[in-house]
């Protein structure tokens, strides 16, 4: 995961990359780079290191503007993070300049292909293939270009590409990872995240296999066959958040402080129910989101009486899971964009099995394909280790839980009440928690020097021992594991 920004706008684009860089360095800060089509034709500055380090470098190099540029934060998955790897990369001979997301899983058989016809490489990453492959088929017109590049892809990728033969375009191409499109009177604007791009234009969100070329004017988006396609915009409650900390040193904290709204707002979705009952329930994600599938299963199970199975997304889709048209499979991701969740889903629905989803984002890949769709109301979460979109799905497997136990007849009426009643206090009582920060902080300070954590906890409690140890884990680098009491 990491982060792309790109435009074709009427003035200098180097701020407003910049800009778009700062917001998405959530998504990868091992190293950043830029790209602009300047005076002298395309200018790169990348540099190893934080976004901070790459707007001193850019802003340092004389005549590094431009209208026309692409930039890029990196999550290195080939090759080490240094100077050479970060983004963009240049085709040996200059004519294309690229930034990508995504994995290629067959750069090795087309860089060895590349490299007997005698190129020569510049950096270890599987981007640069993609470069070189496009200079090797260049027919003269760049989108037709990158579609037949594309063709040969195996693998993930949202790319933004600079064609040194048209200083005004910005072509765009996606499969796996997420690109969006925002078109206002100061051009047309392209990101992995909606975060990234003017807050006063209305967004297209591309899916796999379309192409678009940005210019100043506007945007033409296209199929895999080269047809023309007309996309809808779409606006979301989302359109208006910005990112920005609100006062708080993290945005972790934040985060954290917006739990009772976001959960206040997710008590308020409609949770569809499985019209018939189904024979059994896969609940899949990634990360966190596996373990909400984790207490999803204690939960369900008991309201539901039928199998729930938990799975890491990774998991269910290597495995020949033993699937039919009465299997239910719910997918969990924050994003709705998780590469290997939307494998699962796409692999589940190949086997005939209904797919439901639980989603933060609106409109996002994940969501898109379900069959049913229950959102979290959770916001822009910027923070890498989730927390209110955490207690939001969290929110969301208990409404249905719920649901499923008075539909099945598991609970009385007036038991269903109370606990409705009970439910409708959580937002008050996760800002009660809140305000024990002194507490929490004492006893955080007679922990943290210790060296290994052990969360340890049974059925339901385990579930949360999982998540509680991760979260542990991946904040303060403690060694941490959760047990099962
Ligand atoms: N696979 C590419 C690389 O390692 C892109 C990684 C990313 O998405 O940041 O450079």
């Amino acid at each position: 995961m990491c982060g792309i920004v790109a435009g074709a706008g009427r003035g200098d684009l180097l701020p407003f990359l910049l800009h778009g860089l700062d917001v998405l360095e959530y998504r990868g800060y091992d190293s950043a780079g830029a790209a602009l089509f300047t005076d002298n034709g395309i200018r790169t500055v990348k540099t190893a290191g934080h976004v901070r380090a790459l707007r001193a470098k850019a802003e340092n190099t004389p005549h590094f503007s431009g209208r026309v540029g692409i930039a890029h934060t990196r999550w290195a998955t080939h090759g080490a993070p240094c100077d050479e790897n970060a983004h963009p990369h240049t085709s040996e001979h200059g004519l294309y300049t690229v930034v990508h997301n995504g994995i290629l899983e067959n750069y090795r058989e087309l860089r060895d292909m590349l490299c007997a016809k005698g190129v020569s490489f510049r950096s270890d990453t599987d981007t640069e293939v993609f470069a070189d492959l496009l200079e090797m088929l260049d027919t003269g017109d760049a989108l037709q270009t990158i579609r037949l590049a594309c063709g040969k892809l195996r693998g993930s990728f949202a790319f933004c590409v600079l064609y040194s033969d048209a200083p005004d375009a910005v072509y765009c191409a996606k499969r796996g990872s997420p690109l969006l499109i925002s078109h206002t009177a100061d051009g047309t604007f392209a990101a992995s995240d909606r975060l990234a791009l003017p807050t006063d234009g209305a967004v297209c969100r591309m899916r796999d296999d379309e192409f678009a070329v940005c210019t100043a004017d506007g945007v033409r988006f296209s199929d895999a066959d080269g047809n023309e396609l007309y996309k809808a915009s779409e606006t979301s409650a989302e359109a208006d958040t910005q990112a920005d900390k609100a006062g708080f040193d993290t945005y972790m904290e934040k985060e954290m402080y917006e739990q009772p709204t976001a959960v206040a707002r997710t008590l308020c979705e409609t949770v569809c129910l499985p019209k018939t009952k189904p024979e059994r329930v896969y609940l899949i994600g990634c990360g966190s989101a596996y373990h909400t599938a984790c207490a999803a299963a204690y939960l369900w199970e008991d309201a539901m009486g039928v199998p729930c199975i938990p799975m890491l997304a990774s998991e269910f889709r290597y495995r020949n899971v033993a699937l039919g048209s009465r299997s239910l499979v719910v997918l969990i991701s924050q994003s709705g964009e998780t590469a290997d969740t939307l494998a699962a889903l796409r692999e589940a629905k190949k086997r005939g099995a209904r797919v439901l989803s639980i989603v933060n984002v609106v409109g996002s890949t994940i969501a898109n394909e379900s069959d049913d769709v229950i959102y979290t109301w959770a916001g822009p979460e910027i923070a890498v280790a989730t927390t209110k979109a955490y207690s939001t799905q969290l929110t969301i497997i208990y409404l249905f839980a719920l649901y499923a136990a008075k539909l099945m007849g598991k609970i009385e009426d007036s038991e269903y009440q109370a606990i409705i009643e009970a439910i409708r206090k959580l937002p008050d009582q996760v800002g009660k928690i809140l305000e024990m920060k002194d507490e929490i902080k004492e006893l955080a300070s007679r922990y943290a020097f210790l060296e290994h954590a052990y969360f340890i906890g049974r059925n339901l409690d385990y579930a949360v021992a999982l998540e509680a140890s991760l979260k542990l884990k991946a904040i303060s680098y403690l060694h941490s594991e959760a047990y099962a009491a």
